[in-house]
């Protein structure tokens, strides 16, 4: 049994309360033993002798009351009574020949149980000692060498006392020892459970259990490991939810927790019980499908997918549609290691979303290659900003009824020294996904401003100019900001600017947008959709929103002296505008006869190429002049 704690620290030892019941036991014990031996020692009229034992209960009902307030004290008193009571007891009668000295082993086992190991290593010695003064005593003739008491039952008796006394202490040891390993093993037992739960935590998707990021990467590690042995192929997916943002806005997040939950049972039960289908984060899930043995069989996943996946989910009582995209990477044509296939089926799942969602595609190497350009274009566009390569051209806006000139687009150009010109198509992505869109937007903003301002003070009229704003612009609320300034630094009436935003950007942040474009509107400045009609059409927003006029995509535009479902298209979009109090301009008119068509059904105004290309703001105004002095 371990030594007594005297540790200065302030945790308290968890046996305490156990050692003392166990000492006052110990206590009592010897107490009604020494009360037995007393009793044979007065039928012997050995008075002496029950005196001293006498004594020794005094000492021991002592150490009972010590015990309470001074264990340790309480326990060297009771060795130090007892190795005096024994030896002065042993010394007093027949010295090594009596049976008292049996008790000497349950002494030290009592210092052993009780004791620390100081004074277990003192009492060994003190008993030696004790022994030897004995043998000193016998050689010396001090005590007799035979014992002269002749044999009867209360040799045995006394024996059987102390060997009893003593198969008491070791039964409580070894009890104690019991007790303490049980509860050892409980502690280990909810230890281990509480790793186990610590493990799930940090390896599970606390809202639909599915592994996380770091166990999804532990798993294609193994199915990387495997596959290189048997040399079949893995399948890293990057699957992205669509429209998971405007179903969340529009539904809460309660209906948009519901449908994650549903999503995650629809591709785990895509998947074989060997696949692993992990969540990332938000509407983000990785799949990963191992031992496959050729593409055809991936294609067929995929297909198996993105049919479950378009099958409507019944969320809240409503039945809600989810499109995905999907990025594919496959080992080992694409990547060995884990990081790189993460990757690549990242990089594959982004080009599924420029490609328009709702699809997938494979990595292949000219990503790579993409991205490295796109690094060294974002490194460029940085340093272009605020340079002569950065310019505004204009594109005129003509009000088709009268043919006169109202306003112009403002198009952002950029010559690079090396590259040349750099189409805004290649650059805007880059800006808004490297964030510069912020100050490119800021500065677009201000000098299409400025510049509009001078055309009215060179007397070209009340025109209005027309900004391209990204959807990363209106996530900051510095948008709002840098309009206020550019109108206050150019002294141009708000009623003559006006922002173009795609469709697109309307259905993903609904109502933080709702409230910026009414006070924009509330403000004067106008607001127009671009590109209408290849978005996503939701016509309910429409009404929502603080619109002005609707820009038809010039797509359809082009189409219209071709084919006869584009005009039906682009007819369509006016009358729905006008049914909705909205203007309509159609952009991408590129001659006469696409012109009578717009006329004919009712459009309001028009760009493009039929007039005149975007151009630099000294030819702008040339051509302007140049078209009033035509009349
Ligand atoms: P957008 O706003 O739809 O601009 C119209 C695009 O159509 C312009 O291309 C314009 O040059 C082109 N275009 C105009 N008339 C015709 C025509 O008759 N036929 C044909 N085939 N094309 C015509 P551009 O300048 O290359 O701009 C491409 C896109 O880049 C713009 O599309 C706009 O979304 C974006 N963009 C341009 N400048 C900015 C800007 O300052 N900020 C932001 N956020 N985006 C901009
Ligand atoms: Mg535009
Ligand atoms: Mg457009």
């Amino acid at each position: 049994m371990s030594s007594p704690s005297r540790r200065p620290d302030a945790s308290p030892d968890p046996f305490a309360a156990g050692r003392r019941r166990r000492l006052r036991q110990v206590l009592w014990l010897l107490t009604g033993a020494f009360a037995l031996v007393i009793g044979l020692n007065l039928a012997d009229a050995a008075y002496a002798t029950a005196g001293l034992e006498g004594a020794i209960i005094g000492l021991l009902l002592l150490a009972l009351w010590l015990q309470r307030r001074h264990f340790h004290d309480a326990v060297t008193l009771t060795a130090a009574s007892l190795l005096l009571g024994l030896g002065v007891l042993v010394a007093h009668n027949q010295g090594l020949y009596d049976e008292a000295v049996l008790a000497f082993p349950a002494l030290l086992l009592f210092a052993g149980m009780f004791g620390s190991r100081r004074l277990l290593l003192g009492l060994i010695v003190a008993v030696l000692a004790a022994l030897l003064v004995l043998f000193w005593l016998h050689q010396s003739g001090r005590l007799p060498s035979v014992p002269k008491v002749p044999m009867d039952w209360r040799r045995p008796f006394v024996i059987g006392l102390i060997m009893t006394v003593t198969g008491l202490f070791v039964w409580m040891v070894v009890r104690d020892l019991e007790a303490i390993l049980r509860q050892l093993e409980e502690e280990k037992a909810a230890l281990e459970q509480s790793h186990a739960q610590i493990e799930i935590l940090a390896q599970r998707d606390s809202l639909t259990d599915l592994p996380n990021r770091a166990l999804a990467k532990d798993r294609l590690t193994h199915l990387l490991t495997q596959a290189r042995r048997n040399g079949r192929m893995v399948a890293v997916m990057f699957l992205d939810l669509d429209n998971f943002k405007t179903i969340n806005d529009s539904l809460g997040h309660i209906a948009g927790d519901a449908l994650l939950c549903q999503v995650a049972d629809t591709l785990r039960s895509c998947v074989r019980e060997s696949d692993t289908v992990a969540r990332l984060s938000g509407d983000e899930f990785l799949i990963l499908l191992g031992d496959l043995p050729d593409e055809d069989a991936i294609i067929a996943a995929v297909a198996n997918l993105t049919h479950r996946l378009g099958q409507a989910f019944q969320v809240e009582g409503v039945d809600v549609l989810v499109t995905a995209s999907l990025g594919i990477a496959v080992a080992p044509r694409d990547g060995s290691d884990t990081d790189t296939l993460l990757k690549h089926a990242d990089m594959a799942m982004y080009r599924a979303k420029d490609a328009g969602r709702n699809t997938f595609r494979f990595f292949d190497p000219s990503m790579n290659a993409n991205l490295v350009e796109e690094l060294h274009l974002t490194a460029a566009l940085r340093s272009a900003l605020g340079s002569e390569q950065l310019m505004l051209h204009y594109q005129p806006q003509i009000e088709l009824a009268s043919g006169r000139i109202v306003g112009a687009e403002a198009l952002l150009r950029w010559k690079h020294p090396e590259y040349g010109w750099i189409s805004p198509a290649r650059f805007i992505p880059i800006a808004e996904r490297s964030g510069l869109i912020h100050e490119l937007g800021a500065w677009v903003l201000r000098q299409a401003c400025l510049d509009a301002q001078s055309w009215r003070e060179r007397g070209l009229g009340e025109l209005g100019v027309a900004v391209n704003v990204s959807a990363a612009q209106f996530r900051r609320e510095s948008l709002e900001h840098d309009i206020a300034r550019a109108l206050a630094a150019s002294g141009l009436p708000a009623q003559a600017l006006e922002l173009e935003l795609t469709e697109s950007l309307l259905m993903a942040d609904a109502r933080h947008l709702a409230n910026v474009l009414q006070r924009l509107s509330a403000s004067g400045v106008k607001i127009a959709i671009d590109d209408f009609g290849t978005g996503y059409s939701n016509l309910g927003y429409l009404r929502n929103f603080a619109v002005d006029r609707l820009k038809v995509d010039q797509s359809f535009v082009r189409q219209m002296t071709r084919d006869s479902h584009a005009q039906g298209l682009v007819r369509a979009i006016i009358e729905m505008g006008h049914c909705l109090g909205l203007q309509v301009v159609a952009e991408g008119v590129e001659d006469a006869q696409t012109l009578a068509g717009l006329v004919d059904a009712g459009c309001e105004r028009g760009q493009g190429f039929h007039w005149s290309p975007a151009l630099p703001p000294q030819d702008f105004i040339a051509f302007v002049q140049g078209h009033q002095a035509r009349g």
